[in-house]
């Protein structure tokens, strides 16, 4: 199932939703597309429209309180691009800067994507242990992040967003 993210009125990022529910929110005049896939479309009732990638509500609505967005090892990945944090080459593994067995944590910040032979190679040691740079600090993903990678992502169940807020 496809997802689509939801932007507030105010153009910031709430949560994502499955496509079909964003279907439902256009039609009810909840929403409007912000951003459509480029060549699937989506039928619904009697008419046909491009499948949403963004929508945007028509209406604020008030967050109680500010989400973070739940840890993940493949939002780690989305995170750092698929770059790893030591070479720069392609990641396909996520690597604890304080390793587990050490107390490390799952943790944004505790986290960065990481070639499987960096990741190996540095196996039961902190970076500066292992004698290994990283080319950029792990951060905590704002909202405005989760709106830029869901953006420049090319598969949205890669967002790094957790379930829908909505009803
Ligand atoms: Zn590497």
């Amino acid at each position: 199932m496809r997802e689509t993210l939801v932007l507030n009125a105010s153009f910031e990022p709430l949560a994502t939703v499955t496509s079909r529910r964003a279907v439902v929110l256009v039609l009810q005049d909840k929403a409007v597309v912000e951003q459509a896939h480029p060549r699937l479309r989506v039928r619904a009732s009697a008419v046909e429209l491009p499948l949403p990638r963004v929508i945007r509500l028509c209406r604020y609505v008030r967050v109680p309180f500010r989400r973070q967005a739940p840890w993940s090892r493949r939002g780690v990945l989305v995170r750092d691009r698929h770059r790893c944090a030591y070479c720069g080459r392609r990641a396909t593994t996520v690597d604890h800067l304080v390793p587990r067995s050490r107390g490390g944590g799952d943790t944004w910040l505790n986290t960065v994507a990481a070639c499987a032979a960096d990741n190996h190679r540095k196996a039961d040691r902190t970076p500066e242990q292992a004698g290994m740079t990283l080319l950029s600090k792990p951060f905590e993903p704002t909202p405005a992040d989760a709106l830029l990678l869901a953006l420049g992502a090319g598969r949205q169940d890669e967002l790094p967003l957790g379930e829908p807020l909505l009803p």
